[in-house]
């Protein structure tokens, strides 16, 4: 067993690094309060070949694959988790089930578009009523002639304002309750039809857009269809095993800042005489946190790692996202304490990562969803 990171993915990470420390870190708390992300970012992505991390060469793409992904996302997340998801969505929720389940003429239609950040990809599966039962999704698909006629309206879409392509989950037969009755369909968003809602506004990771996406009798043509007719539920649970390990990536990112900022205060700040980091109560903290964040991050390759070896991987997935969001969770808590008062103002960055670090036990599975899916695979 080895636990090194090959001499490629140690040349990925680095650069990933330097971007991160050198041009996302400065430019997050603007992404923040600008809530949006600066096109420079999204250039700087493309030149560093990032948006096809999971695409093969052949498409466009570097083929790193998905502990590429994870390494690189720790990495983005810890400078700004705004460009962070957004990088994971287009990569793991985008990219991966059009490699998996597409065509060829989708593969070459769109794979390289997407490799090449020529246009972002977007997700579409929650609805008002439907988030962790998102089978219960109730957007249409109706067939006239060849075509499919999308209406309904999508809730939560990250990136759908910006996106050149959306996946959107449809209930393509009304008679099949449920999972069984769902297509997944690739939408270009300038199709005729297509309307962009509301933008939320969110407690953290406020830099990515998340948006209302509304389809207004959207044609489009049997194309479109990504995989077979009503098998886009398992296409988009099988996604998310690959999405979740982006998100579990995420998490680690953000710990991994609150403890590196927490070191460095608890070595700055001064009280009774002493640097703050020579009360054991602090050290603790740190321990704890340095402790859990190695564990969280050895489940998170080993899902990827299982991923790109294309075994089954729900479970390690859902336990990697549990236990990393927690942990992000956690180490966001304690980083914003050791800051004591200056934690809770927006002088230092351990605010936005105590923000940002929420979103991680909700999307692309709350904590008691991943829990059951964890539980079914153990008692199955
Ligand atoms: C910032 C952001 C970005 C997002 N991006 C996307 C995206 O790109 N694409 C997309 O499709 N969706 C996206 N989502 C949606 C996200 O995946 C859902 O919010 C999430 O699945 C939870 O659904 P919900 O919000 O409807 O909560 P609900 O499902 O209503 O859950 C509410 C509460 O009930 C609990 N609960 C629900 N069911 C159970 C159960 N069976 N057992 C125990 N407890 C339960 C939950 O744990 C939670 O505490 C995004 C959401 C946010 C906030």
């Amino acid at each position: 067993m080895d636990f090194a990171l090959s001499e490629e993915l140690t040349l990925v990470r680095d650069m990933a690094r330097d971007f991160a420390r050198n041009e996302l870190q400065p430019r997050a708390k603007g992404h923040d309060a600008g809530e949006r992300i600066d096109p420079e970012v999204f250039a700087k992505i493309t030149e560093l070949g990032l948006w096809g991390l999971t695409v093969p060469e052949s498409y466009g793409g570097s083929g790193l694959g998905n502990l590429a992904l994870a390494v690189v996302l720790e990495e983005l997340n810890w400078a700004c988790a705004s460009t962070g998801v957004t990088v994971s969505v287009h990569n793991s929720l985008v990219c991966a089930p059009i490699l998996k389940w597409g065509s060829t003429a989708q593969k070459e239609r769109w794979l390289p578009r997407l490799a090449s950040g020529e246009i972002l990809g977007a997700y579409s599966l929650s609805e008002a009523g439907s988030g962790s039962d998102a089978a219960a999704l109730r957007a249409t698909a109706r067939r006239d002639g060849d075509s499919w006629i999308l209406e309904g309206t999508k809730m939560w879409v990250t990136s759908g304002d910006i996106a050149g392509l959306l996946i959107a989950y449809m209930r393509s037969d009304p008679d099949v309750p449920k999972a069984k009755g769902i297509t997944a369909f690739l939408v270009p968003t300038d199709t005729l039809g297509f309307h962009v809602g509301k933008k939320e506004k969110k407690t953290g990771i406020r830099g990515s857009s998340t948006v209302e996406l509304i389809f207004d009798h959207v044609r489009v043509g049997p194309e479109a269809v990504l995989g077979q007719m009503e098998r886009g539920f398992t296409i988009a649970l099988d996604t998310l095993d690959g999405g979740r390990i982006g998100i579990a990536s995420q998490a680690v990112g953000i710990g991994r800042a609150c403890l590196e900022a927490s070191i460095l205060y608890s070595k700055q700040r001064e009280q009774f005489g002493v640097p703050i980091g020579s009360f054991q109560a602090i050290q603790w903290k740190l321990a704890d946190m340095s402790a859990q964040l190695e564990a969280a991050r050895l489940q998170v390759h080993r899902a990827a790692w299982l991923r790109d070896r294309g075994e089954p991987c729900s479970r390690e997935a859902a336990q990697a996202k549990l236990f990393a969001s927690r942990v992000a969770n956690a180490c966001a808590d304690e980083c914003l304490q050791i800051h004591g008062g200056a934690g809770y103002t927006d002088d230092f960055h351990v605010e936005r990562l105590f923000r940002d670090a929420r979103i991680t036990e909700i999307y692309e599975g709350v904590t008691d969803i991943l829990r059951l899916v964890i539980a079914r695979s153990l008692l199955a």
